[in-house]
Parts: structure tokens; sequence; C-alpha cells
């Protein structure tokens, strides 16, 4: 049964499980929510010890063909684009290699002819002898098309289904292939089937009714926990952050709220890993790295050739697929338009010493291809 079918019946019928984890994001006093705060932290450090793992995005390229009006990389917004060239992913990948990442997520829009499939091959196949994790944030795939890019190196795939709610999905999505809910929806479990081992999901809060979305996610955890029993399941939590195109959230989630969705995740599932990303200001991420987080990016750059400075030489513009040269504004920088602001700006090292002064240990690799072959 595919998992459309459960998210649809979510309002009549609710696992077990679902149904616990409702219970936990209801309105808590301030002792119930540390009570749920001591439990998360225990939880965490049974399953996870008291490491964090650390990553950073390279963004590939930021050409999309659809329209996501949350989003800076939306087609019909006038920014400044480029796409990579391999040499150039290789260069900023030697930035965050020096910086001691040895975990990347690689990030592109959706752009077939920009970011075609033997691109995304090529750039893992490059970086695969220089990071022993890679994993990728890209338009969904068929199961075939994911095949080779598992072969070329990269062992994890993220894709957020964004909203859970079809109507609020339909109506934010409105151009481009992104508008098929189901396949976006269904996109973890062609990933499994082609080999990735770790399986990233979430939703973009600020959409819709928090509440309404951690439901339907605890659902999606609980069936790709059953279907994809060899993977590893992450979580993310992101919550909208300006971006071009000057979209503003419809609904908020407080920093509270968000603290519980934490706890609550980590106590109904113990074994997930929860991502936190650079969207969160410096001193709530501190806050929350001793709660049930089990992943955070760190110094990251949301435009691609962020980090060193690389294809600018090729900056453009695009309307209707056809490329044009750019004409700057004054004052605009001369780098690729990043797909949101971050928070977080601190270098990885700062990072890594604020986690050390929580009593937590930096992970930069956890896993090594060789000793799976
Ligand atoms: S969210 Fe993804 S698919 Fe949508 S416009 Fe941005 S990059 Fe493209």
């Amino acid at each position: 049964m595919p998992f459309a079918e459960t998210l649809d019946n979510l309002a009549l019928r609710k696992s077990s499980a679902v149904r616990r984890f409702e219970q936990l994001i209801a309105p808590k006093s301030d002792a119930e929510l540390e009570s749920m705060a001591q439990t998360s932290r225990a939880l965490t450090l049974r399953n996870f010890g008291r490491t964090m793992r650390l990553f950073a995005p390279l963004y590939l390229s930021n050409e999309c063909i659809n329209n996501c009006r949350y989003c800076g990389f939306s087609r019909d917004n006038p920014i400044l684009r480029v796409t990579l060239s391999v040499e150039e992913v290789i260069a900023e990948a030697a930035y965050l290699l020096d910086a001691g990442f040895r975990q990347i997520l690689l990030v592109a829009g959706e752009h077939p002819k920009f970011v075609s499939g033997e691109y995304l091959i090529e750039c893992v196949r490059a970086l695969a002898p220089m990071f022993p994790s890679i994993a990728i944030e890209i338009g969904p795939m068929k199961t075939d098309d994911y095949v080779p890019i598992v072969r070329a190196g990269a062992e994890g795939l993220v894709v957020y289904q964004e909203t859970y709610q079809r109507g609020v999905y339909a109506d934010l999505h409105t151009a481009g292939p992104k508008r098929d809910f189901d396949y976006r929806l269904d996109s973890p479990e062609r990933a499994y089937a082609a080999g990735f081992r770790r399986l990233g999901i979430g939703a973009l809060l600020g959409l819709w009714r928090w509440q309404d979305e951690a439901i339907a996610l605890a659902a999606h955890v609980e069936y790709l926990l059953q279907r994809c029993w060899q993977a590893q399941i992450t979580v993310s939590l992101p919550r909208l952050r300006p971006a071009a195109g000057g979209f503003r959230p419809l609904f908020s989630i407080r920093d509270r709220e968000l603290a519980q969705l934490i706890c609550a995740l980590r106590i109904a599932f113990p074994q997930i890993g929860i991502v936190l990303s650079t969207r969160e200001r410096p001193a709530l991420r501190d806050a929350l790295v001793s709660l049930g987080v089990t992943m955070m990016s760190a110094g990251s750059h949301t435009e691609p050739g962020g980090y060193t400075r690389r294809g600018l030489d090729h900056l453009h513009r695009t309307v209707r697929g056809r490329i044009i040269p750019p004409e700057f504004q004054d004052g605009e920088d001369k780098l690729a338009t990043g797909q949101f602001e971050i928070s977080d700006d601190r270098p990885p090292e700062r990072i890594a010493a604020a986690l050390r002064a929580r009593g937590l240990e930096p992970v930069w690799k956890d896993w090594e291809q060789t000793l799976t072959g």
C-alpha cells in the first residue's frame, strides 16, 4: 500500500504510534515540557551517544523549472543563476574538505537540461574519493535513474515533501513537474529500491499548521521505518526563511514549539536522525543540540559557488529556458543568488567548539564506503 493511502486516511485512522505522537505535540505546561526534554535527552544519549554529525551543503546549480512560491530558485524569479562545472564543484568540495567536512549534501534545483543525470553522476564520481559520505537533494527521479548515482558513490537522498496537505501543495507549486504530489511522496521508496541507505524527509514549516504537518511527517516516518528498514531515516524541520520572491510564511511555529516537536519525534522514534540547519539562529541551535538533534549543517552557503566564488564567469539569468547575459543592478553582489538566507553564519570550527562546550563530540565522518564495498 503506498503511503498516499495512509496519508489520505490520516484524519480518520491513525496508528497507535501516531496517536501517541499527536499527544506529545499537544500544548504542554513548562513542567511537562521539561519532562519531555529529559526523556528526549536520555533517548538521544542511549541511541547516539554524545555525538553530533556535521555536514555542509554544496549547491551545484540554482536553475529550476518549477515555480514553488516560497523558494528563491523558482523559475520566474529573475535571479543570478549558474550551474557549476565539475571542476568548479571539485574546488568547492576541496574548500569544505579543508574545513574538516567528510559528509556533504549536494543540492540542485530541478532542471533536466542543466542538472542532468549524467552531470550528477559525474559530480558524485569526482567527489567520492574525497568524501566517505555523499547525499543528494535534487528533483525526484525514477529508480533506474537513481541507481547509477548510487553506483557513483552517493549513499543518502533527501527529499522534503514541503507540505503534506494536498490542497496547500497544489496552491504553492504553480508550475513544473513538482506539481505531482504523489510522485514526490514516493521518492524515498524509489531511492531505497535504488540502493540509497540514508533517507531524509521533512516538511517546510510555515506553509500550514505545524501540528498537521508534524502528524503527517510522523506517519511518513513510521511507514518508511517499516518499508525501508535497512535505511537510516532522518527528519528535518526547516522553518521558512526570507528568499528571493519575497514569500511570507502564512503560519508560524514558535521556538518553544519547535523544541517540543524535536522532543516528540525523539520520544516516538528513538532511532531516527534529526537534522538542524543553519536556518536557525546560533543561540537557538546551541540550545536545541542537546535535546534530540543528531546532525547539523555548519558554515553553509546556499548559493552555487558560494564557498570559493566559483562560477562567476558564467553567471546569467534564465528567461523561459533561454540564457540571458546578466545586467547587474547597483550594489548587487556578482554571485549566484542563494536559495534562502541563513541565520547561523558561524564558521564550522566555532560550531564544533560550541558543541564541545556542551559536552558533545562533533563527528565529521561516521561512514566508510570501502568497509561495505
Ligand atoms: S524548492 Fe526546489 S523545486 Fe522548488 S523552486 Fe526551489 S529549487 Fe526548484
